[in-house]
């Protein structure tokens, strides 16, 4: 489904990454670990079209996306959430998560006029879609809530949720699970599931382990750009290259 080439990504000198490659089936979840700034929002990023890769290509179902726009490369099918949740505050969350709905509608890439026709044609359907993303992210008694006035955690969980309701084949998620009660947490891993078991491709950048663990089919860890381990997550914990650029640092953080 995807397959990333030898990307490099660098800010006026610096080098965010440094020649990754990685391939990821229909289906399948990736985990991204590393300490900050090691480049894992960076690689992100580039794969959803924020920053063209310095170097390197990013094929998404056999076809070359790197370089191209966000809202191209979103109406291919790749779904997202930012490390800063970016709902609209003053929406409810059935509207935050309908927006999310349509692949063109979010972007404004779309004339209103198009959009209201999208809105007519659509709606019923898409609208049994939300409601059903809105349930299994433990959400159905606050859709019609402010989303601005919920708790982080409610905001996180509602934008997994629009994240999904384009019902992309690659979703990316920039720590989703910062911030969230355990419980929170569980609603999430449900939501991860749900979309595995659609065939969604997911990529998910986090620093919790233990909410990865059971989740993840194979787990990347970088460091300054790099791939310094691949494998499975017992593996991880007890590679000696791992545990010096990463696990050693967290305990005593
Ligand atoms: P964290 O765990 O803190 O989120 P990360 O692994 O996601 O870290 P990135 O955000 O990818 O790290 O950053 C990798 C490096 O690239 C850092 O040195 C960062 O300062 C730099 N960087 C990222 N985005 C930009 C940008 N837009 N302009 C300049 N430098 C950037
Ligand atoms: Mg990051």
């Amino acid at each position: 489904l995807l397959r990333v080439e030898d990307v490099v990504m660098e800010f006026s000198g610096l080098r965010a990454l440094a020649g990754v490659s990685l391939e990821l089936r229909r289906g399948s979840v990736m985990a991204l670990v590393g300490p900050n700034g090691s480049g894992k929002s960076t690689l992100v990023n580039v794969i959803s079209g924020i920053y063209a890769p310095t170097h390197g290509k990013i094929y998404f179902q056999g076809r070359n996306i790197s370089g191209l726009p966000s809202h191209v490369i979103a109406q291919a099918g790749v779904s997202r959430t930012f490390q800063d949740p970016r709902n609209v505050p003053a929406f409810t969350v059935r509207e935050n998560v309908l927006m999310g709905a349509n692949r063109l509608y979010r972007h404004n890439a779309l004339s209103a006029a198009v959009n209201a026709k999208w809105a007519k044609v659509e709606e019923s359907r898409e609208l049994a879609r939300v409601e059903a993303l809105l349930g299994a992210a433990g959400l159905s008694d606050s859709g019609d809530k402010v989303i601005g006035d919920l708790p982080y955690g409610t905001q996180r969980l509602a934008e997994v949720a629009r994240a999904l309701a384009s019902d992309p084949e690659l979703l990316l998620l920039d720590e989703p699970a910062a911030g969230l009660s355990e419980a929170e947490a569980e609603q999430l891993v449900g939501l991860i599931r749900l979309a595995q078991r659609h065939g969604v491709a997911v990529i998910v950048i986090d620093h919790h382990m233990d909410f990865l663990a059971g989740l993840v089919d194979e787990v990347v860890v970088f460091e300054a750009g790099e791939e310094i381990y691949r494998g499975d997550m017992d593996g991880m914990r007890t590679d000696p290259a791992v545990i010096e650029a990463y696990l050693g640092a967290e305990e005593t953080e």
